[in-house]
């Protein structure tokens, strides 16, 4: 089975994907992670994407089918992959259809999680990613403690494009590119609303659900 975690930045994609990665055998596929690791490691492809990631616009759909591309071709993550971030644009979401049939497979749900500009501003400018770990916490709304984090504290960091400048236009990217998908996916009947104001485990509670029920 193939999820996608769609909604805008913000909404939980990423925690919620980790926890599905935990308690299930999915594989997540962050599009977000993937370029920040070409960032972090200085490449040809970090140094062009670090402008527009941080202006709040998308990176080139070539280079994102590019990526795409090599995933798909690692066997090890057949029809157990979570899309966190991807498909971002119309072109992407048919992109990513001609890949699900080139390969072979199919996506089982799109999960959608809605949360407002506010909501979205306060969870963004409290989170803190485990640059040891990768796991995601937040100041306010799920802080790491001992009981729930290994690492020193030093390891968590913010994103460099989690400002109230970037967040803005990463939202207006959002309603202008991204929140068109869902029309094309609500013709598909694979499309399941969630509120994502919800706290993370009630949130969870509600994806468990419809997933176990596929
Ligand atoms: P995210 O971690 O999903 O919030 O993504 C962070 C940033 O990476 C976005 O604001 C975009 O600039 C870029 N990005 C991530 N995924 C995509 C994608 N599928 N298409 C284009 N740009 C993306």
């Amino acid at each position: 089975m193939n999820i996608i975690l769609f909604g805008p930045p913000g909404a939980g994609k990423g925690t919620q994907a980790d926890n599905l990665v935990r308690d299930y055998n999915f594989f997540k596929v962050s599009t977000g992670d993937l370029l920040r690791e070409e960032i972090k490691n200085k490449t040809p492809i970090g140094k062009k994407i670090k402008s527009p990631i941080d202006q709040g616009s998308l990176v080139s759909d070539t280079l994102i089918a590019q990526l795409l591309e090599k995933i798909f071709l690692d066997k090890n993550y057949s029809n157990r992959m979570i899309f966190d971030g991807y498909p971002r644009n119309l072109n992407q979401a048919k992109n990513l259809e001609n890949l699900i049939k080139k390969h072979n497979q199919k996506i089982s749900c799109i999960l959608s999680l809605n949360v407002d500009l506010d909501t979205i501003i306060k969870r963004i400018l409290g989170r803190k990613i485990c640059s040891k770990c990768g796991n995601i916490f937040n100041e306010f709304f799920n802080p790491s403690t001992p009981s729930n984090h290994r690492c020193d504290p030093k390891f968590l960091q913010m994103r460099s494009d989690d400002n109230v400048n970037t967040i803005k236009s990463r939202f207006a990217t959002y309603e202008k590119e991204t929140l068109p998908i869902l029309k094309y996916y609500e013709g598909m009947k694979l499309l399941h609303q969630i509120d994502g104001i919800m706290e993370i485990d009630q949130i969870y509670g509600q994806i468990r659900g419809i997933i176990d029920s596929l």
